[in-house]
């Protein structure tokens, strides 16, 4: 989600339109790169309660997709795209939104691209693929991925910084 939120860096907006909605898309990026885990069983998503209840509860996708397949694969990335765009042209939205979201929820598959299960990124195709070689792949919650987070934490904050001064 922190990653999710730094891809705000990556929108191409001048710089100007970037910090006029910037809270607003960081809270976009953020929400979306959570969305792929819908369909995972122990992700932080399914922890977002409100009212003591569930607002994600999944068992009816879980038992139809596994995890990372088809939610983590390019096609989904596109459906996203072509979603928020057509969303924010219908309501008169900035497109920057689109971009958030969709980076946002690009930034999901790509991370767990480093992790050791692997990702279907070319669904339908059922071949679960990887980014980097075996060597440099991490586990969840293993040293890298609590570096990754730190480095998510400290670009989010910089952002809050250069957003306060500017
Ligand atoms: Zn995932």
């Amino acid at each position: 989600m922190v990653a999710g939120a730094n891809m705000v860096w990556l929108i191409p907006a001048s710089a100007e339109s970037l910090f006029q909605y910037g809270p607003v898309l960081m809270a976009v990026a953020g929400f979306f790169a959570l969305l792929p885990d819908i369909e995972a069983q122990h992700a932080k998503i399914h922890s977002v309660r409100v009212a003591g209840a569930r607002v994600f509860d999944n068992t009816i996708v879980r038992s139809v997709v596994n995890h990372r397949g088809p939610v983590h694969s390019i096609l989904a990335i596109i459906i996203v795209g072509v979603l928020t765009v057509w969303l924010c042209r219908r309501y008169a939205l900035p497109d920057e939104l689109a971009w958030a979201a969709t980076l946002g929820y690009a930034s999901h598959p790509l991370i767990d691209g480093f992790n050791f299960p692997g990702v279907q990124y070319l669904y339908p195709w059922k071949r679960r693929l990887h980014l980097v070689p075996k060597f440099l792949r991490f586990r969840v919650k293993s040293l890298p991925d609590e570096l990754l987070f730190v480095a998510g934490v400290f670009g989010v904050l910089m952002y809050g910084f250069v957003y306060i001064i500017r």
